[in-house]
């Protein structure tokens, strides 16, 4: 990494953003002695948090929101790092380096991080704007969402992802009627193969909730004498009676601000593998971010999981301090679903080959997926220590067999010594 993309020690820095990646790159910087001003800047009005509990623990109530936060305030004050929650940045002035905020108020920067995430992607359909229609993204959403939560209520969830699915296992336990619609011939499709698929579908109608795939929902009418949501309409098909319905159909990233200041945007904001736009002075990082060329995949990928957020914000830390970047790893992320813990690794598309290790009859197996004989990516359901032997084989490049991943006879560290030998 050239010298030059380290900054003045007494630069202004300022993040726009105040999730996990903002949080983490602000903090990241001061421990890698940055000494100029930090400023961080957040337009939820709450300390940077998790997002991943939302649809699991704390949705579930298992957890408070005190678990949610992500460092507590008293971090950013032994920092140093100035937090302006509740502040929207709404301009980037990339001439006079400043940006604008909402207040009318400017700030000027020598470097920029934007870590701006992204929003709960809409249904544009006819009756889309009727009430009791909720997404899931932020605390705000859950706290509108409690309520809902009753026993006997009829939930229909539009999109078998991980965040629709996470939330009809939560609503089913709580007594709920759910009910699953997905577009796509199976859930979980864009992610996972057609086995991995079929066990979650299997689990969740054991579990009471109904699942209807190669379903599109062409609208919503509403409860009559109100303007709530009261049934979901699928094209020719009855319609189906709902007391409220959860959307969990993707994530848009937030790129209007980048775009807005000519910075290359395609489907999120372009960065190449050191964090930096395609102004050398601004960088970004996490959901709102496209790798246009991933350092471990190789590949233009956009990568919604904290594992990225995290990494591209230590990366950018250590470029703007002067610090060797850390290697890139193959991403990562995680599902709790029930009592089922999904550990992921590696991107599955364009596999030529699967070996499943253990039975999908049982809740306990992995799914390797291989290309060209090499392991590319892992779905591994309750095996945390073999996760994190296939995290390896991944990150290392291995070649394996399919038969020898698929034989429990085999561990997967013999394997990996096999392939160091
Ligand atoms: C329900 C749910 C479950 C999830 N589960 C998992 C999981 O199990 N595992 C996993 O790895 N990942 C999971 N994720 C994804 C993970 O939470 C995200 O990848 C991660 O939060 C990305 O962090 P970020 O900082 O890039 O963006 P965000 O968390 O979106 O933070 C960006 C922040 O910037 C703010 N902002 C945007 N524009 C401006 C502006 N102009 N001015 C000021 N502030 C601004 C936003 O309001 C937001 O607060 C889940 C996400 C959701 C929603």
């Amino acid at each position: 990494m050239p010298q030059s993309d380290a900054v003045d020690p007494d630069a202004t820095i300022a993040i726009v953003g105040g999730g996990q990646a903002g949080a983490e790159v602000a903090t990241q910087l001061r421990q890698n002695r940055h000494q100029g001003r930090i400023v961080l800047f957040g337009d939820e009005n709450v300390l940077p948090y998790m997002r991943p509990p939302l649809s699991k623990a704390y949705l579930a109530g298992e957890m408070g929101a005190d678990g949610l936060i992500y460092k507590a305030a008293v971090a950013y004050e032994k920092a140093n790092v100035e937090l302006r929650l509740g502040e929207s940045v709404v301009a980037i002035d990339r001439n006079a380096k400043k940006l604008a905020l909402a207040g009318g108020e400017s700030l000027a920067y020598d470097r920029l991080v934007i870590a701006a995430g992204g929003r709960a992607r809409k249904l544009r359909v006819p009756g889309a704007d009727l009430g009791n229609i909720f997404y899931l993204r932020s605390i705000a959403d859950v706290e509108q969402l409690r309520p809902q939560l009753q026993s006997g209520r009829r939930l229909v969830i539009v999109g078998g992802g991980y965040v629709g699915l996470e939330f009809a296992a939560v609503a089913i336990k709580r007594g709920l009627k759910v009910l699953v619609l997905e577009a796509a011939p199976r859930v979980l499709a864009r992610v996972t193969a057609p086995e991995v698929s079929n066990f979650y579908e299997r689990f969740h109608r054991a579990a009471g909730v109904e699942i209807r795939t190669g379903v599109a929902v062409s609208g919503f009418s509403a409860r009559e004498g109100s303007n709530d949501v009261g049934a979901v309409l699928c094209g020719e098909d009855p319609a189906i009676e709902a007391d409220f319905v959860l959307v969990g159909i993707g994530l848009v990233p937030n790129m209007e601000l980048a775009k807005g200041a000519g910075l290359a945007v395609d489907g999120g904001i372009l960065v190449d593998e050191a964090g930096r736009t395609n102004d050398h002075e601004i960088f970004a990082i996490g959901d709102c971010a496209v790798h246009v060329r991933h350092g471990f995949l190789h590949r233009t990928v956009r990568l919604e999981s904290v594992p990225n957020a995290l990494e591209q914000a230590r990366t950018v830390a250590a470029v703007l301090t002067g610090k060797p970047i850390p290697a890139a790893t193959p991403p990562w992320f995680w599902s709790d679903q029930y009592d089922l813990k999904l550990q992921m690794v590696g991107l599955s598309e364009g596999y030529d080959e699967l070996a499943i290790r253990g039975s999908t009859q049982s809740s306990s197996f992995i799914a390797f997926y291989l290309k060209d004989g090499y392991v590319i990516a892992a779905d591994a359901i309750n095996r945390p220590s073999e996760f994190m032997a296939s995290k390896r084989l991944i990150g290392d490049r291995i070649k394996a067999s399919a038969r020898d991943l698929a034989d429990e006879q085999v561990s997967l560290k013999a394997l990996l010594a096999a392939a160091a030998a």
